[in-house]
């Protein structure tokens, strides 16, 4: 399925709110794709409603759910399956709630209400809102007794490089903590990471640890951490080695290509305590742009072999998922179909979605264009089906207008096989779009 208009040329659209805009569209069949997104939006509210309210809520805590409502209304949540967060000490479910494609506090609550302990939001979910929402939908449960996580990006760091290309001013950084915190409702976070941490010399940053440092002893945040795609082996060893971070939270999948080296920093930083959560485990979720689901039972019990992972965190929205997730924690063994499923999707022939972040497309291309966060955007899109955070990945990047027409051929050899042209330009049009028909 196409998530936005194929093409465009000039036609007014229509109006929404008080803008009226310009959408370049292409007859009858362009306006009925634009329609998917109002129709994405109104199906995945209504399947929220009713798998919070209907089926699942009645039948998943007997007792913790308001009849009425269908929502948990006490703190009786069963034990999970878990692990120890390092030396955090945080004794967590193996699956924690990454809310980006949360739309609802209500399933926050419904997840609490199920086990699930840690709830990861960041600065950058929906501009803020989606932490308002994980703050609304813990509001009133005991503080001790749910793990909030947050990241907030550092002003003017070059994502293409890793490094800083501004000076980095501690005192704003802190203070975007602190409006954090405001949109949470809440006191104090339990862990502030940094995200796009990549190299040595930004991880250590002297300003980077001093604000990390501060915002600990203001009671701000009870731990901190970092967040990486890229360069993450590095990210790992500087994180540990700087004894000021206590967690991590990597991208880790059946899909990485550099296993045994990231599973040696990820020992590594585990020996010096420092607690390991994954991201991005079901490596793009779809096995390409218009294919089947992968098996995500089997790409998370992937994830969980490697005992140093502590928790999973899964981008979730539904009942359905959840509840599937859950079942999954209790045996991961992995089955001979499992193992199958994923050797099939691991072959050469079929590149996937989710970009190894490796960067070597980089000084591939003349144009230097930030080419694995516009992949990351291209994944949020067709995988996640994430068109508002895959906006915001591709504003990070930076993208010019028409990036690839000045090339005939594109001269990136990517290490996925990736039709790096082809997917830039099909992304790019995502930028075309008004916000206000983006999902999540
Ligand atoms: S070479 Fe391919 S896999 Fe590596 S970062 Fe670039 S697009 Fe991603
Ligand atoms: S086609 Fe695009 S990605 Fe490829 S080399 Fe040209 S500008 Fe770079």
């Amino acid at each position: 399925m196409c998530l936005f208009p194929e093409q465009f040329n000039n036609k007014i659209e229509g109006i929404t709110g008080n803008r009226i805009f310009r959408l370049n569209l292409n007859g009858e069949r362009n306006r009925y794709q634009l329609s998917i997104f109002n129709a994405m939006k109104n199906n995945r509210r209504e399947f929220i409603k009713k798998s919070l309210i209907g089926v699942s809520g009645a039948a998943l805590v007997p007792g913790s759910y308001n009849s009425l409502t269908g929502f948990a209304d006490a703190p009786t949540a069963p034990e999970l399956p878990g692990r120890v967060l390092g030396k955090t000490g945080i004794k967590t479910p193996l699956i924690s709630l990454g809310a980006a494609e949360t739309t609802e506090p209500a399933f926050v609550k419904a997840a609490y209400g199920e086990g699930i302990k840690i709830f990861f939001s960041a600065t950058y979910y929906g501009e803020g809102k989606n932490e308002k929402l994980v703050g609304d939908g813990l509001k009133n449960l005991p503080r001790d007794s749910f793990v909030v996580g947050t990241a907030a990006p550092p002003d003017g760091l070059d994502n293409r490089t890793g490094l800083f290309v501004r000076t980095f001013d501690p005192v704003a950084y802190i203070r975007k903590a602190e409006e954090s915190l405001s949109r949470f409702g809440l006191d104090y976070v339990d862990i502030f990471l940094f995200p796009y941490a990549g190299k040595k010399g930004t991880v250590q940053h002297e300003g980077v640890l001093k604000a990390m440092t501060q915002l600990k002893k203001q009671g701000k945040t009870r731990f901190t951490g970092i967040a990486s795609h890229s360069d993450t082996e590095e990210a790992l060893r500087a994180a540990a080695d700087s004894g000021i971070y206590d967690v991590a939270m990597i991208s880790y999948n059946f899909k990485i290509k550099n296993k045994d080296s990231l599973d040696a920093a990820i020992a590594y930083a585990a020996k010096a305590g420092m607690g390991i959560v994954a991201m991005k485990t079901t490596a793009g979720v779809f096995r390409n742009k218009s294919g089947p689901a992968l098996n995500s039972d089997a790409a998370l019990k992937w994830v969980l072999q490697n005992e140093n992972i502590a928790s999973i965190v899964s981008g979730m929205s539904s009942l359905e998922q959840l509840q599937k997730n859950l079942a999954m924690i209790k045996n991961l063994k992995l089955t001979e179909k499992e193992l199958m499923d994923l050797k099939q999707a691991s072959v050469d022939s079929e590149p996937g979605l989710y970009c190894q972040q490796c960067k070597q497309c980089i000084p591939q291309c003349p144009y230097n264009l930030d080419i694995p966060g516009i992949m990351r955007s291209y994944m949020y899109a067709y995988g996640y089906k994430n068109t508002s955070q895959a906006w915001y990945t591709l504003e990070g990047a930076n993208l010019p207008l028409k990036p690839c027409d000045s090339c005939e051929i594109c001269k990136v050899k990517c290490l996925n096989r990736f039709d790096i042209k082809k997917r830039i330009t099909d992304i790019a049009r995502i930028k075309e779009i008004p916000k206000e028909f983006l999902t999540v």
